[in-house]
């Protein structure tokens, strides 16, 4: 049967990868593949008492319809806790609650994107943001990054070339895929650029509250006075992506656009999980939640870095990220990573190859390894399965 589809529906192909990546489910492949959190951390305990509690407490709203914007308590915990941790000062009604901050990605693309608009983002970028968006077709500029993220040369070259970019897509703390942050000084200068030539930043900080060490370095969002911020956060890295709960917090204006569009989509987000959030957050503390986050993820990044010091050939290169769950492993620019996954399934461990991190297509001799997710014990495991397979090409 011919199917009658949509124009868009010609950038969204399904990927050799994704199916390739379906066999890193077996149980016996170590997996460093998925951007997953650790399970052996959700606070499934506390998370029973807490569904019980919304039930008895707010059973029938629980239950009910509730407003699109989301659930005033937990856009005012989100307003007054979380966004004043990462040094914004703003009120409930600058927070729309988003299915996780993926549906926030889908809203920005809606909001902003017609066909060939430009989108400038980092080189590499987040998969899943960029997928988000090529379902609106625009076309994508790459911004190379150095180890302090997004090189604002080129940037400010780019926008030059560009000034109708419709919008900066960048993630500023721990990147996905790179594990990159930007520095200060480049933030500082992005949204110079960005008031300059009227650019709107969409700064997307899954990772912010998960640093391991090194200073604090203020969010984009928390230095900009003009409304050109859109501020995507979640809930996914922090407590349980399973709720499916994240935010968009910019300038009310604009945060009425994607109301709209919210309500086109889905109406709203699911009203037990926003109450189960909110009474976690009002019964225990999430920083101390987090806190424990960050001393396991710190004590795996360790060991996959000492890992890959020990067992991987020299010649390779790989970052050293400061907090979040990825390290970025460069290799010999001849050797395909995708290629090299096949291989490295046969000795049961999985990474993800970095040439669909790129937008625009080629670098195939990158992957990205995940340390949040695997135990220790399969760490060391896997780490030395890895080793093997690139000694193997480097022979
Ligand atoms: N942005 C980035 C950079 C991510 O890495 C992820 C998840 N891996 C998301 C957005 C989406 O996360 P969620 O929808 O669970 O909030």
């Amino acid at each position: 049967m011919e199917l009658r589809l949509s124009e868009r529906m010609n950038y969204l192909k399904a990927s050799e990868i994704r199916e390739l990546l379906k066999l890193t489910e077996q149980p016996d492949i170590i997996s460093f593949a998925g951007g997953l959190p650790a399970p052996e951390l959700f606070p499934i305990e506390q998370l029973k008492l807490i569904s019980h509690k919304v039930l008895d407490v707010e059973g029938k709203n629980a239950l009910q319809y509730g407003p699109t914007e989301g659930y005033t308590p937990l856009r005012k915990i989100i307003a007054e806790q979380r966004m004043k941790a990462v040094g914004v000062n703003v009120s409930f009604e600058n927070i729309l609650i988003t299915n996780g901050s993926q549906q926030g990605l889908d809203f920005i693309g809606r909001v902003f994107l017609d066909k060939d608009d430009v989108v400038i983002c980092e080189s590499p970028s987040y998969l899943g943001a960029i997928n988000a968006f090529r379902a609106y077709m625009p076309k994508f500029v790459e911004i190379p990054m150095d180890d302090d993220g997004m090189i604002v040369e080129e940037l400010e070259k780019a926008i030059e070339k560009y000034p109708n970019a419709k919008f900066i897509y960048t993630i500023p703390d721990f990147q996905n895929p790179t594990g990159k942050t930007l520095s200060y000084e480049r933030r500082v200068k992005m949204l110079q650029l960005a008031e300059k030539y009227n650019i709107p930043i969409v700064e997307d900080n899954p990772y912010g509250e998960l640093r391991f060490e090194g200073e604090h370095i203020p969010t984009i969002k928390s230095m900009d006075k003009n409304g050109l911020v859109i501020y995507l956060g979640t809930f996914s890295k922090t407590f349980c992506p399973g709720l499916r709960l994240g935010w968009i917090c910019a300038e009310i204006e604009m945060l009425n656009k994607f109301i709209i569009v919210k309500q086109g989509a889905d109406l709203q987000s699911s009203s037990i999980s926003q109450r189960e959030a909110a009474f976690f957050m009002t019964t225990y503390s999430l920083e101390e939640h987090i806190e424990k986050i960050k001393a396991i993820y710190r004590k795996r990044r360790d060991l996959m870095i000492e890992m890959i010091k020990s067992e991987f050939p020299e010649e390779v290169k790989y970052t050293y990220p400061h907090g979040g769950l990825f390290t970025w492993v460069s290799l010999r620019e001849d050797i395909d990573t995708a290629e090299l996954l096949k291989t490295a399934l046969l000795e049961k461990v999985a990474f993800v190859p970095g040439g669909s991190f790129f937008p625009n297509g080629g670098h195939p001799n990158h992957f990205r390894l995940n340390f949040s997710n695997m135990t220790e014990e399969k760490i060391v495991e896997g780490m030395k399965r890895l080793g093997k397979v690139l000694k193997e090409v480097y022979r």
